[in-house]
């Protein structure tokens, strides 16, 4: 049997929690508001002690970390073994974590192990009945899934970064930790990352980022995304791309946006030269503004933008970022 209580999987890396981190634990609070639940943090990995205060503000009840040098990397046996041993320590009703690149790799395994219902990239979650309901986004994002658990299962549900609200509550007291003890991992992590290098660590991440600047073909090649970086840079944002210039080798990977990239949700999106094919829709139409710089006015960009600027981005772009640095001074 089940208790009345949410567990909540914070996400960190390198040492730093994720803001994805955050907005599941903040989900999780609202939603053990209504549920009269308590609400458990998981948090995993070597010298984790000092995030602790980090997630005073979240409003948690208790605090578990699990410390041990074995999770210094994440690694899906690891992670889910210690997260399957602590759910079934706890028996909480339900489990969040965020759908980003690690969560989408643990949520399965942790769901089949622990036997539970798993709800991916959710958009919205309510509570019906003590139960709860869960909107997540199908087809691309051509329609949305409406979720219900049945029966007793555990309540599993990943949360789609940038989509719930982070809150930090000022003055909030410090949640009780409490140790989580790792044992018996020994054999059990077959697959070790030994070392992490490199990996572009000065650009930001397109799924943690406020407001993105997304190029397209239309900037016609590689170079010319230094037009789009000047933007990117006055507005503070990260840069992403379509797999088109993506395929092309203009800019790395970790920049794409859509079905087979990155789903991302940022305040503002800004999409340069980019035609808004379905599977570039399908990463970014949860976006809270939609900007188009196209010339052609027929895109079908313009059917998901809030604004549209219909033109030559060779002559759009120097004009916004000088506008930009302009307002800003
Ligand atoms: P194009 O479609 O060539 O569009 C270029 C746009 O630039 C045009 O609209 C044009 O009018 C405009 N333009 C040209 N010159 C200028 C100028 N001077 N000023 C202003 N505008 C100009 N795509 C993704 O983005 N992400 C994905 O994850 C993804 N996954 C896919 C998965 C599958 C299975 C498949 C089949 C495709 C996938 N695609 C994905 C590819 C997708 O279908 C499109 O081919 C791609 O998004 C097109 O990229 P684009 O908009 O940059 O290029």
């Amino acid at each position: 049997m089940a208790n009345n209580s949410i567990l909540v999987f914070a996400e960190q890396r390198d040492g730093k929690l994720k803001k994805a981190a955050f907005e599941a634990v903040s989900e999780g609070r609202r939603l053990a508001d209504q549920l009269g639940a308590e609400l458990h943090v998981a948090l995993l990995g070597n010298g984790v002690d000092t995030l602790t205060g980090e997630l005073a503000g979240v409003g948690a009840d208790q605090l578990h970390t699990a410390d041990h040098p074995d999770l210094q990397f994440y690694s899906a046996e690891g992670y889910s073994l210690v997260l399957a041993r602590m759910i079934d320590q706890l028996s909480p009703s339900v489990f969040l974590l965020p759908a980003t690149a690690m969560g989408k790799d643990l949520a399965p395994r942790v769901a089949a192990v622990c036997n539970a219902g798993l709800a991916t990239d959710c958009i919205d979650l309510t509570v019906e009945d003590g139960r709860l309901i869960a909107k997540r986004p199908m087809y691309a994002g051509k329609a949305i899934a409406t979720v219900r658990w049945a029966g007793e299962t555990l309540q599993m549900a990943s949360l789609r970064p940038n989509v719930f609200p982070a809150e930090i509550r000022d003055g909030a007291a410090p949640p009780a930790t409490v140790p989580f003890a790792v044992e018996g991992l020994e054999g059990k992590i077959r697959a070790r990352v030994k070392e992490v290098t490199g990996g572009g660590g000065e650009t930001k991440d397109v799924t943690e980022a406020d407001v993105i600047v997304a190029g397209g073909r239309g900037l016609k090649e590689a170079a010319n995304f230094s037009l789009l970086e000047a933007l990117a840079e006055k507005l503070d944002a990260a840069v992403g791309a379509s797999r088109a210039v993506v395929d092309s080798g203009w800019v790395d990977h970790q920049a794409q946006v859509g079905q087979t990239g990155k789903t991302v949700s940022p305040q503002l999106y800004i999409a340069v030269g980019i035609s808004g094919a379905i599977q570039h829709l399908a990463g970014m139409s949860s976006s809270k503004c939609i900007v188009a710089i196209n010339k052609d006015s027929e895109a079908p960009i313009f059917k998901v933008a809030d604004y549209g600027i219909v033109g030559d981005l060779f002559e759009v772009l120097p004009v916004l970022t000088e506008e930009v640095a302009r307002l800003k001074e």
